[in-house]
C-alpha cells in the first residue's frame, strides 16, 4: 500500500498490512510541518532464532508502533528528539514500514520459551 504524503490530513488515514501473519494496522495523520504522524498496532507470530540456543521459535508480537514520517529531509532541530522516517520521493510504501519494525525487532534480544525457563 503506497501513500502519497501531501495527501495525508488531519483526518486519520487507516490503514490494515499483513506480511506472513503479521498484521501491521493502523493510522496516518497530518502532524505539522512537513511531519506525518504514524500509528500502529504491530501483531502476530514472527519465527524468530533464539539467541541462546539457536533453535527457531515462534515470538508473539504485540506492540505498539509510533513514529513520525517527514516529507523531504528532516532539519527541525528543534524537535530532534522526534522519531522521524525520512521519505525523499514523497510517498511511503506501508509494506517497507512494516518490514523495516519486523527487522528491528528481530534484530533485538530474545530468548526461546525453554532457555527463558533454564535461566530462572
Ligand atoms: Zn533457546
Amino acid at each position: 500500500m503506497k501513500v502519497v504524503l501531501r495527501r495525508v490530513k488531519q483526518t486519520p488515514l487507516d490503514f490494515l498490512v499483513k506480511a506472513n501473519e503479521i498484521t501491521f494496522k493502523g493510522y496516518l495523520q497530518y502532524h505539522a510541518g512537513k511531519l506525518i504522524l504514524l500509528k500502529a498496532k504491530l501483531e502476530g507470530p514472527l519465527l524468530k532464532s533464539c539467541d541462546i540456543c539457536a533453535e527457531e521459535f515462534k515470538l508473539s508480537l504485540d506492540e505498539d508502533v509510533e513514529f513520525y514520517i517527514s516529507d523531504g529531509v528532516y532539519e527541525d532541530e528543534a524537535n530532534i528528539e522526534l522519531d522521524v522516517v525520512e521519505s525523499i520521493n514523497g510517498e511511503v510504501e506501508i509494506e517497507e514500514l512494516l518490514n523495516s519494525e519486523v527487522e528491528l525487532i528481530r534484530s533485538d534480544y530474545h530468548s526461546c520459551e525453554s532457555c527463558k525457563s533454564s535461566v530462572n
